[in-house]
């Protein structure tokens, strides 16, 4: 069998990692942008601890904390030009797949001039700002990825700039900052973090070295779901303690690398439309459609779906979507007019080529009805 393995960004983990490892900042330059959300890395003492490493190494910055969920191209267009203003160095980005995914896009509009109809086609010159990733959830692995995604009104979408240009440089990997991360939210990233493992597993791009990043965190995510499950129903982030945090950063982490490999599948080109136009969270999309997606790849390769449920140490396809339910809770309402519709523009997405079993718009219809 024949595969490529590439993960260029290196990765320190631990509770102290970036003030331990702050004499790696200065290689970057001498000013950085800090880019994050509106509020949760000034609370959850990310920002604080970026601030402090570059105080120590006598460095300064600016901040951009304007990048919303589920950015959009405009606000990364507006990040680039606040960089371009201050004449930054090199970017430093905290929070979830939201602003993480943003700070990467701004890395290669600062340094290169892309019109927003080519934004999406692949094709770069070679310069861009380094990035260092500091996730602030456990979902997306973006902190080890080349990929952001963005919003995109002129496809009703999210769309993503994939290139390998864009993987940070460095991920700092510190589970303290999730803490106080609601548990509604830590669910939802949670079950992003497995539809990559999971999805990685069912394309056509998996290997040996994905697959066992991809049961690695699998098997991590399945270590926590006892205290997510006792965390059901309530808000406050600190009902998940602080070993279940590092595991599913770590679950996190690998299954970034799982996708940076392999990328995703039609559940990730079918969650866009959840998200675009119902407002479903990301992780939440995927794990509303990842059951049924593989009860359909269970029909043609059972003997695939045999490998993930047995990494999952489940035996069925309905045992799989019983536990995704009752950690989702109650579902959105979906009619049939949006199934048509979303059915439609998913069949065309990009990771239908990317599917060991690829689904028809037939099964695709099949698999939101029966998800909702
Ligand atoms: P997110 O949109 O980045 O953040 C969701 C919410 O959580 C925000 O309100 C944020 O607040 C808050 N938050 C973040 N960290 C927190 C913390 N430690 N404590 C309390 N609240 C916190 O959510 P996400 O699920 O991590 O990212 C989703 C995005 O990632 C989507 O756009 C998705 O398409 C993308 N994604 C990217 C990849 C990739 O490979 N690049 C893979 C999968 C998904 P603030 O706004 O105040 O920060
Ligand atoms: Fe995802």
């Amino acid at each position: 069998m024949s595969y490529k393995y590439h993960m260029p960004t290196k990765v320190f983990s631990g509770k102290n990692c970036i003030i331990n490892n702050s004499e790696l900042l200065a290689a970057f330059g001498r000013k950085a942008m800090i880019v994050s959300g509106r509020s949760s890395a000034k609370n959850n003492g990310s920002q604080d601890d970026v601030i402090k490493a570059l105080q120590k190494e006598n460095l300064s910055y600016v901040i951009f904390d304007k990048v919303m969920s589920n950015p959009t191209i405009a606000v990364s267009y507006e990040g680039a030009a606040f960089a371009k203003e201050h004449d930054v160095d090199f970017i430093i980005a905290i929070g979830g797949g939201s602003p993480l995914d943003a700070a990467k896009a701004m890395a290669l509009m600062v340094r290169q001039d892309i019109k927003q109809e080519n934004l999406f086609n692949g094709k770069y010159g070679s310069d861009v700002l380094p990035v260092i990733a500091i996730p602030t959830t456990a979902g997306t692995g973006s902190e080890v990825t080349q990929y952001a995604i963005l919003t995109n009104d002129a496809v009703e979408s999210k769309t993503s700039i994939a290139t390998e240009l864009i993987f940070p440089k460095i991920a700092f990997l510190d589970a303290t900052y999730t803490k106080e991360l609601p548990v509604e939210t830590t669910i939802n990233t949670s079950i992003d973090a497995l539809s990559h493992a999971v999805e990685g597993m069912m394309t056509v791009r998996s290997s040996v070295v994905s697959d066992a990043l991809a049961k690695e965190s699998i098997r991590l995510f399945v270590k926590c779901v006892p205290a997510m499950k006792a965390a059901l129903g309530k808000t406050t982030g600190s009902e998940v303690n602080q070993s279940i945090r590092e595991n599913l950063a770590r679950c996190s982490m690998l299954a970034g690398m799982v996708i940076a490999q392999t990328g995703t599948t039609i559940v990730h080109g079918m969650g866009y439309s959840l998200t675009y136009f119902k407002d479903i969270d990301h992780g939440r999309a995927n794990g509303l459609l990842l059951a049924e997606y593989l009860r359909l790849v269970e029909k043609e390769a059972p003997d695939l779906t045999g490998k993930i449920l047995a990494a999952m140490s489940l035996t069925t396809v309905d045992d799989f979507k019983t536990l995704l339910e009752t950690l989702l809770g109650e579902k959105e309402d979906i009619n049939k007019e949006e199934i048509r519709k979303f059915s439609g523009k998913a069949a065309k997405a990009p990771n239908i080529n990317n599917c060991r079993v690829r689904p028809t718009e037939e099964n695709i219809k099949d698999i939101y009805t029966a998800s909702f």
